[in-house]
């Protein structure tokens, strides 16, 4: 095997002697949940066989199938009239097979653009309005306003009788937040990847959620689709087996071989999550995170400037840039000296992204916020 390339040598802050990951995703997981997998890895619950090598017909994995749904209903507080499906690919999939199952011919579908998702969940579902003689209708156009914000209630075009409203409720790329669920009469479809299970969901209000897993659910090339029954009843029935939700609840979330590692890693990553206290204390351990983020932002004199506008920053990525592109350059790598890994934005934003999803560690963040008072103090 040819080596990988030598990181560059820094200080390794944490106590277990890794970095602070404020990695937009792939992200951080909880020290416990890898070191149960590195142990899974080779030796599943005694059986003398790895998760990776268990058949996912077989007795081993049927119990890691059923409780990884298990937890994932008691971590998510997801009602009994919702169906949990962990299905193989990531968000993306998941946007480009939405209106196939749900938009019928002749009828529109509402998707407020509100960054790079949402942007592309549009140019995907219209490659298959076409193909369906339906629509999609673009509610909101973030783009005017650099996406530094969502749309506000009332602001938002509505088609009347829309198949669905698609919308993203943690925008990732540049770090906005819806702060309530949006006002629409059509039934709801939130894009959860970077926010999923960090917040209380509005049951009522949606038909369906959901994300790739790589931000707060663990690994990525799997996606959580959470589906509320009589909506998953409306869908369109003649579709290939692989691109129907219907058939991928039937199907236990295993039509074909399953990611079994990830379903796994998703399942302690759910007994995880519950063991937090579930959404609504990830919640507030967010707003306590960035809050630390946000306050060193906003007591810089103008050093640092958020990309949001306030009312609706994200908890989970917070963005930020620094009076040059010269001195985002320079923070990102005197952090990295620092143990302080993944800080450039997307190219598409600029500047600095911190990403403190649930499993990151809130003294990550008093380490980022120090070293940022420490920074603005030696280039102001
Ligand atoms: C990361 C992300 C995606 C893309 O997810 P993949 O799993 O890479 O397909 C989509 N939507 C949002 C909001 C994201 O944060």
């Amino acid at each position: 095997m040819t080596a990988a390339p030598a990181m560059t040598s820094c200080t390794r802050p944490t106590p277990s002697g890794r970095v602070y990951n404020f990695s937009a995703g792939p992200a951080g997981m909880p020290e416990p949940v890898l070191r149960q997998l590195q142990e899974d890895l080779w030796d599943l619950r005694g059986s003398g066989i790895g998760i990776m090598e268990h058949s996912h017909r077989g007795a081993v994995y049927d119990a890691i199938n059923a409780e990884a749904h298990e937890w994932c209903r008691k971590a998510g507080r997801v009602p009994a009239d919702w169906e949990v499906i962990l299905m193989p690919g990531g968000a993306t999939v998941q946007q480009a097979y939405l209106p196939f199952n749900f938009l019928p011919a002749g009828r529109t579908a509402d998707y407020p653009d509100t960054g790079i998702w949402t942007t592309k969940a549009i140019s995907e579902g219209r490659k298959a309005a076409a193909m369906l003689g339906a629509h999609i209708h673009v509610a909101f156009e973030g783009s005017r306003l650099k996406y530094t914000r969502v749309p506000k209630d009332g602001e938002m075009s509505q088609t009347p009788n829309a198949a669905y409203l698609h919308y993203c409720s943690n925008n990732t790329v540049f770090g906005t937040r819806y702060p309530t669920t949006p006002v629409t009469t059509a039934p709801l479809v939130c894009d959860a990847s970077s926010e999923y299970f960090a917040r209380p969901v509005d049951w009522d209000r949606h038909v369906m959620l959901y994300g790739g897993g790589q931000k707060n659910l663990g690994p990525s090339g799997i996606s959580l689709v959470l589906v509320k029954k009589d909506f998953l009843a409306t869908a369109n029935p003649a579709l290939p087996t692989m691109m129907s939700f219907a058939a991928h609840a039937a199907g236990e979330s295993r039509l074909n071989t399953p990611p079994t590692f990830g379903v796994h890693a998703m399942g302690l990553m759910f007994r995880w999550i519950a063991a937090q206290g579930g959404p609504e204390a990830l919640e507030r351990a967010a707003i306590d995170k960035s809050g630390l983020l946000y306050d060193a932002i906003d007591s810089s004199n103008g050093f640092y400037t958020g990309l949001a506008e306030r009312w609706c920053r994200s908890f989970m990525n917070v963005s930020f840039r620094l009076p040059t592109p010269e001195l985002d350059a320079r923070f990102v790598k005197e952090a990295a000296a620092h143990g302080m890994d993944g800080l450039t934005g997307h190219r598409d934003a600029g500047g600095i992204r911190a990403s403190i999803y649930s499993a990151f560690p809130r003294e990550g963040c008093v380490a980022l916020a120090q070293f940022m008072r420490d920074f603005a103090g030696r280039n102001s």
